[in-house]
């Protein structure tokens, strides 16, 4: 392990991705915890801060013609118009930012996203599905979470089926059943992988 504050060994994208309410945030969350010389990347969105969300650490939070002006002048690296409702995009800037200072990014973005990530940063990019352990049990999450609506909720499951279909195509998977387990099998791949 790299000692605390130093630079992970190997500059990394780290694609979490998951059906929404996994559990990828919290694993996120785990991660910048322990290794606080990771670095979440922090995407732009049309969707509005929910909870406690703010702008600039959770998300940048932007109105339609903020993102458009966005995709128009290429600053994305991937964007996406998740559940066909809101706008999220990646900063082509920050990413080349980060690798060229040898900086290791999480990413927590949809399937879409991590597959064009990896198109573009094949060397460097490393996708991980996380699998609930059934779709009752990513349900009973996402209800207990309690920060979606009841039609929210019936689009993300719906959408979960179709994500879940090609978690194959993901360099590794990870079932969340109990969350420490969880942790330690992602932590010992990204050391294993020379991420950390
Ligand atoms: P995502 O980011 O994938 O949408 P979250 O990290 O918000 O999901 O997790 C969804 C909910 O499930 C949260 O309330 C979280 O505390 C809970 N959770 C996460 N992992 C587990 C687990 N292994 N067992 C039970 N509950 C979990
Ligand atoms: P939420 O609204 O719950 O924060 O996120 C909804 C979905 O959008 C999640 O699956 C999340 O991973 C995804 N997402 C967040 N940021 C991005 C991004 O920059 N690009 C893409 N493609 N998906 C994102």
């Amino acid at each position: 392990m790299s000692p605390k504050g130093s630079h992970p060994k190997k500059a990394s994208l780290i694609v979490l991705c998951a059906p929404s309410g996994t559990g990828k945030s919290t694993l996120a969350g785990m991660l910048l915890k322990k290794f606080p010389e990771l670095k979440l990347s922090i995407s732009y969105t049309t969707r509005p801060p929910r909870g406690e969300e703010k702008h600039g650490i959770h998300y940048f939070f932007v109105n339609d013609a903020e993102f458009k002006s966005m995709i128009k002048r290429n600053e994305f690296i991937e964007y996406a118009h998740v559940f066909g409702k809101n706008w999220y995009g990646t900063s082509k800037k920050v990413i080349e930012e980060n690798l060229a200072a040898g900086q290791s990014i999480i990413f927590d973005i949809d399937v879409e996203g991590a597959s064009n990530l990896k198109k573009s940063f094949p060397k460097e990019c490393l996708t991980i599905f996380i699998l609930p352990p059934s779709f009752e049990e990513l349900e009973a999450r996402l209800r207990n979470r309690a920060t979606e609506s009841d039609e929210a909720i019936a689009l993300r499951l719906a959408t979960a089926k179709k994500e879940m279909a090609i978690s194959n195509t993901f360099d590794f998977q990870i079932v969340n059943n109990d969350l420490e387990k969880t942790f330690l099998d992602l932590e010992a791949l990204l050391k294993k992988r020379g991420c950390l």
